[in-house]
């Protein structure tokens, strides 16, 4: 599969038809343990759901290929996949950095989860490389990044990252979770370990959890498959079927979500109700040169500052019909929320907190001209 195109490994790739039936769709294995021939005989290798199940390989197998890694994990969520790989190579004293716009749920993942087990974590501004090379210390092992960024869409250099991680003894994790392994592969630019919310752009319609580590060689594989046998956070038969459905289309969407974000942003670019236009398909976006680099499209992910405040950005987000007002990101329909109350609740009042005029959209894949019209019947309501 490696030497194939993305599109077609998104498609083909751990979806062999089943041996037995000769059905087109790998099946979904709702099972919990497996029979043995003897003692200790397994048949490919199946025992018992929380170590291996067929559904969940073909999965995994999918999204090694996806981003060019050489095995992936399958979990229940991206959190429970973050979770495992933390646990899997911290140990009380260790340090983690953090990107100073990272996932709001990973910084609180570390400050209230395994800040008090001794794990350390402070934040920096990534794209500082002399801050970066300052920020980490004899104990950090692990540099994490987010390219681009929730919800300011603020895009990093994942080469330079990688070099300046690995000068200072650290690995780099990337969550790509907003580029999606169509428009982003941070293993080739020297990634060590990427993580997914399977939940977001994966799955791709609103219906299903789920998260992936993906590993650029075979050293933390073991560790991290112990971590996920041990304590069970594996994604169910049903879900992950539903992932590996998702992934197959991929490719189109990512076209599509791309294509309408570039043109709300255009838009937006040109309207006197906004501030500033964050997104990184803009040759304004201080960003854009670098996304230009490392992605082959800027996504589906745009945020916008409103000029009349925190007051404009609320009656905005509860003014749009198409867009509706959610949590999440990265399915097929187009989602707006006001991250400083939703999404980035939890980190108010951290160097996280997300400035009160900013709303975040997660553009779909509905007619363009729709969309537009939807933006503009919901500024036209503020202004009345
Ligand atoms: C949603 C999200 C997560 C967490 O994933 P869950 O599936 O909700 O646990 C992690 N990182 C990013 C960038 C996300 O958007």
């Amino acid at each position: 599969m490696s030497d194939h195109a993305f599109a077609t490994r998104a498609i083909h790739a751990g979806q062999d038809p089943d041996p037995l039936t000769g059905a087109i769709i790998p099946p979904i294995y709702q099972a919990s343990t497996h029979v043995q021939d003897s003692v200790g005989e397994l048949r490919q290798g199946y025992e018992y759901n929380r170590a291996g199940n067929p559904t969940r390989s073909a999965l995994e197998t999918q999204l090694a290929a996806l981003e060019g890694g050489t095995a992936a994990l399958s979990f229940s969520s991206g959190l429970a996949a973050e979770d495992a790989l933390l646990r899997a190579i911290l140990r009380p004293g260790d340090h983690v950095l953090l990107g100073n716009d990272v996932y709001g749920g990973t910084y609180r993942l570390l400050a209230k989860v395994f800040a008090p087990w001794g794990i350390e974590m402070t934040t920096v501004e990534l794209g500082d490389a002399d801050a970066v090379r300052a920020a980490i210390r004899p104990e950090t092992k692990i540099v994490w990044l987010e390219t681009p960024s929730n919800p300011l869409l603020k895009v990093v250099d994942i080469a330079k990252t990688a070099e300046l991680a690995h000068a200072g003894g650290a690995i780099l994790v990337v969550d790509n979770t907003f580029a999606s392994p169509a428009l982003q592969n941070p293993l080739a630019f020297g990634a060590d370990l990427v993580v997914h919310s399977t939940t977001k752009y994966l799955g791709g319609h609103s219906d299903v959890l789920g998260g992936a580590v993906i590993f650029g060689d075979d050293r933390f594989y073991e560790q991290v498959k112990f971590q996920q046998f041990a304590v069970g956070a594996v994604s169910a038969a049903l879900d992950g079927w539903l992932t590996t459905r998702g992934i197959k289309t991929l490719a189109v969407r990512m076209r599509q979500h791309s294509a309408n974000a570039q043109a709300i942003a255009e838009w937006a670019e040109g309207r006197p109700e906004f501030e500033t236009v964050f997104y990184p398909g803009l040759p304004s976006h201080p960003g854009h040169e670098i996304a230009a680099k490392q992605m082959s499209g800027f996504g589906g992910m745009l945020s916008l500052a409103l000029v009349g405040g925190a007051d404009a950005a609320r009656r905005f987000v509860e003014s749009t019909e198409l867009f509706q007002l959610a949590e999440s990101l990265g399915g097929v329909e187009s989602l707006i929320g006001y991250p400083s109350e939703m999404t980035h609740a939890s980190v108010k009042g951290t160097e996280l907190a997300v400035p009160e005029n900013v709303i975040r959209l997660s553009v779909g894949i509905e007619d363009i001209a729709d969309l537009i019209a939807d933006l503009e019947q919901a500024l036209a309501r503020i202004a009345g």
